[in-house]
C-alpha cells in the first residue's frame, strides 16, 4: 500500500520518495513508490502529472491501494517529486465546486449524483433526473453564497460509530475506510480525490450547459481559474461582437436579432430584384422557331428558372437557359413544343450532363464547354 500524501495534504506538490519498483511497462515504467502526493486517475478525475526526478509523470492510476506512476525512464532509490500543481489545484477548484452544487441539487430537489467527469478541457456531472435552467440559476447562485461565505472543508476518516451517526451522499454503498468530506452546512459526501481547503479558494462556479441524458441529466461546469479563462474568451468574443453590432456588450443579443431581421429583409428584396432582372433579360430574347441557347452571367439557378419561365413560350424548338462557369454549367432546359423526356437523356449523353425534371422542364449540369453546348443544340 502506498502512502498517500494528498488525504493529509492536498497541497503538497514537492516531496521526496523512495522507489518500491519500477518496471518496463506500455508507454513507459511502471513506478511504484512508498510515497506520492499523485493523485491517480478515480471517480471521472484524470489523474495528475509531474515529474519522478528528471523523469516526466503522465499517467497515474491506483490498484488495490498500491499507486502506479507511468513514467519516462527506470528509477532506483531516492528520489525528488514534483507535481504540475496548477493543474492539480485547478483539479481542486472545480471538484470541489461539483461537491457544492450535488450538495445543493441534493438537499433542495432531492437528486443524486450520478456521473462525474473531470478532464483537461471539460467537466462534467449527471444528476439523476432533469431540472429547469431556472432551478439551475438558483443552484448556480447558492453555489456561489457559499463560495463567499469561505467555509472551511474538512476532509476525514470518521470511524464506523462516528460515520453511522452522519448524513452523506455517496456513489458507493460502502461503510469501511469512507473520506468523508464536508463543507459546512452544505454538502457532506464520501470522497477519496484532493479538494480545497475552504470555499472561497474555488473562486467564481458557473453552470455552462445542461442536457437531457438517460433520464436525467448532464450538466457542464467550469470553476476557478477555468472560469476565468471562459470569462475571457466569451469577453473577447462578446467585445468583438458588440463593436461589430455598434452594440452595448448587455445588448448584443438584442442587437444580433434585428440585424438578422434586416438581413432576411434584404434577401427577400435581393430576390425580388433577381427575379425581375430575369424577367428583363427575358423580354431581350428574340421570338424564334428553333432552339436557343442563353449564357447568364452571375445567375443562378433559381434566377434561370424565372428567366426560362418569362422566355419560354418565344421559343419554338428548346430553350436552354445556363449559368455557372466552363467545366460545370448548370441548365434549366424547357420547352412548349418538345417532350424534353427522351432528349436530356442524349443531351445528358453527349455533354457529360446529368439531371431530369418534367417533360417540358428539366434541370442539371453539363461539364461539357458553352462551344460544345451551342453546337449540340443548334444541329
Ligand atoms: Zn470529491
Amino acid at each position: 500500500m502506498t502512502e498517500k500524501l494528498y488525504y493529509e495534504d492536498p497541497y503538497v506538490r514537492e516531496f521526496s520518495a523512495t522507489v518500491i519498483s519500477s518496471v518496463c511497462c506500455d508507454g513507459g515504467y511502471d513506478t511504484v513508490l512508498d510515497r506520492t502526493a499523485f493523485f491517480p486517475e478515480e471517480g471521472g478525475q484524470s489523474s495528475d502529472t509531474g515529474f519522478i526526478s528528471d523523469s516526466r509523470v503522465s499517467y497515474v492510476y491506483e490498484t488495490d491501494g498500491t499507486v502506479h506512476h507511468i513514467t519516462d525512464f527506470k528509477l532506483y532509490g531516492t528520489v525528488d517529486c514534483r507535481l504540475d500543481f496548477d493543474s492539480r489545484f485547478d483539479k481542486m477548484q472545480c471538484h470541489t465546486a461539483e461537491h457544492i452544487l450535488c450538495g445543493i441539487i441534493h438537499s433542495i430537489f432531492g437528486l443524486d449524483n450520478v456521473g462525474f467527469h473531470l478532464g483537461d478541457d471539460e467537466v462534467t456531472f449527471d444528476i439523476s433526473a432533469p431540472l429547469e435552467r431556472s432551478d439551475l440559476d438558483k443552484v448556480e447562485s447558492l453555489a456561489n453564497e457559499a463560495v463567499f461565505r469561505n467555509i472551511p472543508i474538512r476532509a476525514y476518516f470518521p470511524n464506523s460509530d462516528e460515520l453511522s451517526g452522519i448524513e452523506y451522499r455517496s456513489k458507493l454503498d460502502i461503510t469501511e475506510g469512507v473520506r468523508l468530506v464536508e463543507i459546512g452546512d452544505v454538502d457532506t459526501c464520501a470522497c477519496c480525490a484532493p479538494h480545497v481547503s475552504s470555499t472561497g479558494e474555488i473562486g467564481l462556479i458557473k453552470i455552462l450547459e445542461a442536457m437531457k441524458h438517460r433520464g436525467g441529466m448532464r450538466i457542464w461546469m467550469v470553476a476557478g481559474s477555468r472560469a476565468l479563462t471562459d470569462y475571457n474568451e466569451k469577453y473577447r468574443n462578446i467585445r468583438e461582437i458588440s463593436a461589430a453590432l455598434s452594440a452595448p456588450q448587455h445588448d448584443t443579443a438584442s442587437a444580433l436579432s434585428s440585424y438578422m431581421q434586416d438581413a432576411e429583409q434584404i434577401k427577400y428584396q435581393l430576390k425580388l430584384a433577381r427575379r425581375q432582372l430575369a424577367e428583363v433579360k427575358a423580354e431581350t430574347v428574340p421570338a424564334t422557331d428553333g432552339n436557343a441557347v442563353y449564357y447568364l452571367e452571375g445567375f443562378s439557378i433559381d434566377d434561370l428558372r424565372f428567366f426560362a419561365n418569362a422566355a419560354t413560350s418565344k421559343v419554338g424548338g428548346i430553350l436552354v437557359s445556363l449559368c455557372g462557369s466552363e467545366g460545370d454549367y448548370k441548365y434549366v432546359i424547357t420547352s412548349k413544343s418538345v417532350n424534353l423526356s427522351a432528349e436530356i437523356k442524349a443531351a445528358n449523353s453527349a455533354l457529360g450532363g446529368r439531371g431530369g425534371g418534367k417533360p417540358n422542364a428539366v434541370q442539371g449540369s453539363f461539364s461539357a464547354s458553352l462551344k460544345e453546348i451551342r453546337e449540340y443544340f443548334s444541329a
